[in-house]
């Protein structure tokens, strides 16, 4: 809860105090000097002059009336003063002759106690000897209670000129300190601009004081809605609570220092009830005199929490955009490998492998490069799906396929081209050199495959391979891969499991 709000503001509180300030001047004066009237002193005088003069009228009176008589004069006297409570007249001996009001409960005064101010004794004579005394009893000259001192003029007079006094005094300083108030001093024209403004706007003297706040301030957190002009900045913790603990580094100080603005400092505040903090961008740039002098710090605060959440999500959205098109991409290739390979063995199949030949062959055209040919096929294949079943047979498969891509080149391709038919390209290799790769490869699956067989024990896997080459000046691949075939046909007809070039191929191959 704030308190503060039922205080009562500056100008009222300087009011009341330039008018308890005056009372208690004039009630000091009045104690050196004697201004006012001693009311007690006046009180005596004029209880002392009643009680003679009514001791010489009962002097008289005593000579030759009644008792009552004496009474009755007593309660008339009574009567007409406001200020005596009872009256009595007593006789040397003690008794008493007269008395009118409660004389007996009010009368405190002891045989030969001296007057007070309350009880007043005065003695009688006859015929020169003491007769008596005539008492008298008044109301106490200062009230005993609170209702009482309400009524007392003096106090009424001291309340009466103490609240003119506040009320004009208050006046009267407010209309003065206008023009001394420093929260006055921004016309408000130009507050009315600043207002306007959708940056926060906070202006600081050169003590780091507020000088000045605009609307969108007080609206980056709920205490800046309450920025008393003259507040020391270092006070609000919630701005300064994230500008590091060296109050000598926080931005109106280092402008204050350098006489330079300061551009963008990002920093968060921290916001009450789990509200998320505010990001803001501070600005700070030093008001100088004509001479140059330090005289104000003009600092603005632009809220970028709203466009640094954008961003974040702009960020999110495009991560979730690389990630699927990644995803899209693999998708993408994952296609291509299905479009463009033997699902069984990897290789390519007959469309990929034609489109890759083509430019193989366009390359070799004009370098004038050669290109080797080796169709290669495996030896009796039947008899593994017939005694082992298909899945053996497809094992086999690819314990060949394997077997040819580890012994070839990056450059080179390999294509399944039928059933358990290879056929493999060897840009740059003449007829020799291709000659011997396909009897390394021969060698390697005659060595390899079978062992690679995962269900059954170790079988003898063997493949024949026939080796062409481009006809030189030619571009006919379909010509080279024919002569490789026939090659390949020559191989399984001289014993199988053994390679074959195309000048090996005899007629009785050519006419198969
Ligand atoms: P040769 O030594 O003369 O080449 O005899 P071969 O038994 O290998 O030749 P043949 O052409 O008689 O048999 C080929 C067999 O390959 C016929 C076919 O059922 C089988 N085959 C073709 N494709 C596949 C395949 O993908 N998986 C399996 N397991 N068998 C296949
Ligand atoms: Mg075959
Ligand atoms: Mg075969």
């Amino acid at each position: 809860m704030n308190f503060r709000r039922f205080l009562p503001g500056p100008v009222f509180r300087l009011a009341l105090g330039v008018v308890t300030l005056l009372l208690c001047l004039l009630m000091a004066l009045d104690l050196l000097v004697g201004l006012m009237p001693d009311r007690y002193d006046e009180a005596v005088r004029i209880r002392t002059r009643i009680a003679e003069s009514l001791a010489i009228q009962l002097t008289a009176l005593m000579q030759n009336e009644s008792p009552q008589a004496m009474t009755s004069m007593l309660r008339e006297l009574l009567e007409r003063d406001d200020e005596l409570q009872s009256l009595a007249l007593r006789r040397a001996d003690g008794k008493l002759l007269a008395q009118a009001g409660p004389h007996d409960e009010l009368w405190n005064l002891a045989p030969d106690a001296p007057s007070t101010i309350t009880d007043v004794r005065v003695p009688l004579n006859a015929n020169r000897l003491p007769w008596g005394d005539v008492e008298l009893t008044f109301s106490p000259i200062h009230p005993t209670t609170v209702a009482g001192w309400l009524q007392d003029p003096l106090v009424r007079a001291l309340g009466i000129v103490g609240i003119t006094g506040v009320t004009l005094m208050y006046l009267y300083l407010r209309r003065a300190l206008q023009y001394l108030d420093p929260g006055s001093a921004v016309p408000p024209r130009v507050r009315a601009a600043f207002d306007t403004l959708r940056e926060g706007v906070m202006l600081l003297d050169a003590e780091d004081r507020v000088v000045l706040t605009n609307r969108a301030f007080s609206q980056i957190h709920p205490a800046a809605q309450k920025v008393d002009i003259g507040t020391p900045v270092k006070s609000l913790a919630w701005l300064t609570k994230n500008l590091g603990p060296k109050t000598e580094d926080w931005p109106w100080r280092l402008v204050a220092r350098t006489r330079e603005k300061m551009d963008e400092t990002l920093f968060e505040i921290p916001m009450p009830d789990d509200e998320p903090p505010r990001r803001v961008v501070l600005n700070a740039s030093p008001i100088l005199d004509g001479d140059g002098r330090y005289r104000a710090c003009m600092v603005s605060l632009a809220d970028v929490s709203m466009l640094h959440q954008a961003n974040e999500q702009l960020l999110q959205t495009i991560q979730a955009l690389d990630e699927s098109s990644e995803k899209i991409r693999q998708q993408n290739d994952e296609l291509k490998r299905l479009a463009t390979s033997d699902p069984l063995t990897g290789c390519m199949n007959r469309r990929a492998f034609y489109e890759h030949l083509s430019s193989v062959m366009t390359k070799a055209n004009a370098t004038g490069a050669p290109v080797g040919c080796i169709m290669t096929d495996i030896d009796h294949f039947k008899n593994f799906n017939d005694t082992y079943g298909h899945a053996v047979g497809d094992q086999v498969l690819v314990g060949v396929s394997n077997a040819l891509k580890h012994g070839i080149r990056e450059q080179d391709l390999l294509c399944r081209y039928g059933g358990e038919e290879f056929c493999l390209i060897m840009p740059g290799l003449d007829i020799d050199g291709t000659a011997a790769v396909a009897e390394r490869l021969r060698k390697s699956i005659e060595e390899m495959a079978g062992s690679s067989l995962r269900t059954t024990g170790r079988l003898k896997v063997t493949s024949s391979f026939g080796v062409s080459q481009l006809a030189a000046g030619s571009l006919d691949e379909g010509d080279m891969i024919q002569r490789a075939d026939a090659a390949l046909y020559e191989a399984k007809r001289g014993g199988r499991n053994r390679v074959a070039t195309e000048g090996q191929v005899t007629p009785e191959s050519l006419a198969k």
